[in-house]
């Protein structure tokens, strides 16, 4: 599909240098891409320079949180090694991981809140359009990526209880590092909930993360990364982070809540279950009550617990924190974690051979 370049776009491009700190969203790629939505179909998409956008302030998006987003990264690591030496193997091109999964959960998304769907060409013409023009900045260390930023938002003002007659998609980028923040605690929202059954937490959304803010900024006053959610209905089952699914070690088996229409179906979920089945783990999705995940933790049962998220890929967990303060360590932290980060990222940059068909190049 024909993507405008808009002026600007190659000036923007020759002047973006790469900072030696890119942290995780600090810096921003040098383009952006925009597509809208009128009278009931998709206009022109073109590729802009990165800055500030135009939308009214009565727009739908901004006081009923009528947006829907994706996250996933491109990868362009350099090959080191013998092989390599005078290879020009720097000139491989970049790839992405499980696309088509981003785009499904994107339409999902969008359905949920009943906006329209994003065209699958539309989707991958904003993708790789940014690829393209940023390929010679995708930083090249491992664990390093371009994270790219694809959502939908209704940009039409008023306040009838209704969908936008107006949409907007867009797609912004950041050169990131892997995401890291060593093994933290994570501590036990008893109080608040993120998502009720039925409600829009299956669904990547804005409204999650308002439902999220305080107990995740508690968290973080507290000492610890972030908050872990429990049901709606029980304030007993857990469910998931603010932003990553959740897995516990027990018995030598994975255990991660089953999917239902409050959890978000993580790809680096999915992605971790089939690739602990094929390494030959057995892994359960299922309920999971907290406080028996807690005895297990104290009797040493449940050996190891981590969360996963394309950002982090997965992060180690070094204990879980009550409200009364206790913790709850399990006597291991990161050993099967770092394993499963270790082999999932080496797929993710094509540093071993594929098995499930994940990788799509970028050419
Ligand atoms: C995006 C997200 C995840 C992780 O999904 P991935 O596809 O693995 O990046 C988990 N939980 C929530 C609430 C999310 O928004």
């Amino acid at each position: 599909m024909r993507v405008d370049v808009a002026p600007g776009v190659e000036k923007a491009l020759r002047e973006f240098v790469l900072p030696e700190e890119l942290g995780f969203g600090a810096v921003d790629a040098p383009v952006m891409f925009s597509a809208e939505w009128r009278l009931g179909q998709w206009g022109p998409a073109s590729l802009l320079p990165h800055g500030p956008i135009g939308i009214a302030p009565g727009a739908r998006a901004l006081h009923y949180g009528e947006l829907v987003f994706e996250g996933l990264k491109a990868y362009r690591v350099s090959r080191a090694g013998p092989m390599a030496a005078g290879a020009r193997c720097d000139q491989q091109p970049p790839n992405l991981f499980r696309p088509d999964q981003n785009f499904r959960r994107l339409q999902l998304s969008a359905r949920r809140l009943s906006m329209p769907e994003v065209p699958e060409e539309l989707f991958f013409a904003g993708l790789e359009s940014i690829i393209r023009a940023c390929a010679d900045i995708i930083p090249r260390r491992s664990g390093q990526s371009l994270y790219l930023r694809p959502f939908l938002f209704g940009t039409e003002s008023g306040y009838l209880l209704r969908n936008s007659h107006t949409f907007r998609f867009m797609v912004i980028a950041n050169p990131v590092e892997a995401y890291a923040s060593g093994s933290p605690s994570v501590a036990i929202e008893r109080r608040d909930v993120r998502a009720a059954s039925g409600g829009v937490g299956a669904a990547k959304t804005s409204a999650n993360y308002a439902a999220s803010l305080r107990g995740s900024s508690a968290a973080v006053a507290g000492g610890h990364a972030v908050a872990l959610w429990l049901d709606a209905a029980e304030h007993r089952y857990v469910q998931e982070l603010s932003g990553m699914n959740f897995f516990a070690v027990i018995d030598g088996d994975l255990h991660t809540p089953e999917l239902d229409t409050a959890i978000l179906p993580g790809v680096t979920r999915d992605s971790l279950i089939q690739l602990a089945r094929h390494q030959g783990f057995e892994v359960h999705e299922r309920r999971m009550d907290i406080d028996e995940l807690l005895n297990q933790i104290s009797s040493g049962r449940c050996q190891e617990i981590f969360a996963c998220g394309t950002g982090a890929i997965v992060m180690p967990i070094s204990a879980l924190a009550d409200t009364d303060a206790r913790l709850f360590r399990p006597p291991q932290t990161n050993v099967i974690a770092a394993r499963l980060r270790e082999d999932l990222l080496a797929i993710q940059e094509r540093r071993v051979p594929d098995p499930f068909g994940w990788v799509r190049v970028v050419s």
